[in-house]
């Protein structure tokens, strides 16, 4: 062994861990294997992993046993047949659109959406040169036209959108995307897989903000890429070997919390469903809500679509209270169960107004332009019991 054995520097290194390290293979959760390098036995093994013949990780931004664990369930539940975890929704994104879109490439995506998403396309991107068509989720007519016009690397768009919940047609999108040979990309962040399967739907790839449903307890920021078919597959293999370079890995401990809150993704989400499509309809039949967007909801204009291609509609709910933005922020700081934050997906229930929380460095115009109204209240369904999180809405919207 190696217990006393050298100086004090030596043995602060190696005792207890050469010979004496646990042995973990019967623990009955997922280790957390917290390492940022792997070791080989000698120079025959090291070259037996580069040969594929000996199964290891080399080092900790190429992969992650705990890491892969997660890769594997999310690829179960999304129905994909690959997946690959990183440090953030936003990192998951960003490699994908670098990978995917060639130098002058063009990609189209939808007009409501996630701001950073946004900015990432239509401020960096142009840097090399990629243009982008931003099309209304429901308008087929200008995808079609721009997959004619433009040879298009890839479409991309979240469906349910941040923060309108609209909704793309899946199958139809696939269809034309790829009779034009697009990749078509869906962030599934507000679906999650138990209310949307954006794969068997005809998606290529699927991408999260694993920070909100899928880790699902406001604890940990990450963010997943799943795909299934030849394409797919293809395109998340380019994706795969840009993120080894880009490096945006994903830490062990957070990728073991993604795990853990993976356990209780289908009985949180149907916990989402029920209070959020219970809430959504109160809130529209109350005299001081403007406007309530739920794709659960038949007023909601992609509500057809949301029905075909969703067995639930998901935690989260936008309304437009009775006046302007005080109006909307007396509902915020009237509610006492949610928090006043930013994010969704969580066990707590959260309230903001976007225009507040993520617009509020611009103009009005500029917020006009992507659609954010001032009296938009976006919330997050909680896992609270629903009659505690109607009582309290209710009692907010009467301080109106
Ligand atoms: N996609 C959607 C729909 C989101 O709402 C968000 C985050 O808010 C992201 C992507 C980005 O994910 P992350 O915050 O994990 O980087």
């Amino acid at each position: 062994g190696t217990r006393g054995r050298g100086g004090a520097g030596t043995r602060a290194v190696h005792a207890g861990e050469r010979a004496g390290r646990p042995v973990v293979a019967d623990s009955l959760t997922t280790p957390l294997v917290q390492t940022a390098t792997y070791h080989f036995r000698d120079t025959a093994e090291v070259i037996a992993y580069q040969e594929g013949r000996h199964p290891s990780f080399e080092y900790g931004r190429y992969g992650n046993p705990t890491t892969k664990v997660a890769e594997q369930k999310i690829a179960a539940l999304e129905g994909a047949e690959d997946c690959l975890v990183s440090a953030s929704g936003m990192c998951s994104a960003t490699t994908m659109l670098l990978a995917l879109v060639p130098q002058g490439g063009h990609v189209i995506t939808t007009t409501d959406c996630y701001r950073r998403t946004r900015q990432f396309i239509q401020t960096v991107m142009p840097k090399m040169g990629v243009t982008a068509t931003v099309i209304d989720p429901g308008d087929l007519g200008a995808l079609e036209a721009a997959l004619q016009e433009h040879q298009t690397a890839l479409f991309f768009s979240e469906s349910p959108t941040n923060p309108y919940l609209r909704c793309v047609d899946v199958p139809e999108v696939a269809r034309l995307c790829h009779a034009h040979g697009a990749v078509v990309c869906i962030d599934s962040t507000f679906s999650t897989p138990v209310n949307q399967q954006a794969l068997a739907l005809g998606a290529d790839l699927v991408l999260h903000s694993g920070t909100k449903f899928l880790a699902g307890h406001n604890d940990v920021i990450c963010g997943a890429l799943a795909a299934g078919g030849e394409r797919g597959l293809a395109a998340l293999a380019e994706v795969r070997k840009l993120h080894w370079v880009l490096g945006g890995v994903i830490d062990p401990h957070a990728a073991y919390l993604l795990l853990r809150g993976l356990k209780t993704l289908e009985l949180r989400v149907q916990r989402h469903n029920e209070s959020a499509l219970r809430i959504a309809r109160r809130l529209e039949a109350h005299p001081k809500v403007a406007c309530v967007h739920y794709p659960g909801l038949e007023s909601h204009p992609d509500h057809a679509i949301a029905r075909a291609q969703m067995s639930g509609f998901g935690g989260v709910v936008s309304f437009e209270v009775v006046g302007d933005l005080w109006a909307g922020s007396r509902v915020v700081d009237g509610v006492e169960i949610p928090y006043i934050a930013p994010s969704l997906g969580g066990p707590e229930s959260l309230i903001e107004q976007p225009t507040v929380v993520s617009y509020w460095d611009q103009t009005p115009e500029a917020r006009a332009a992507v659609g954010i109204k001032d009296n938009l209240v976006r919330f997050s369904v909680g896992l609270e019991n629903y009659d505690d999180i109607e009582a309290d809405l209710l009692q907010a919207l009467d301080k109106v």
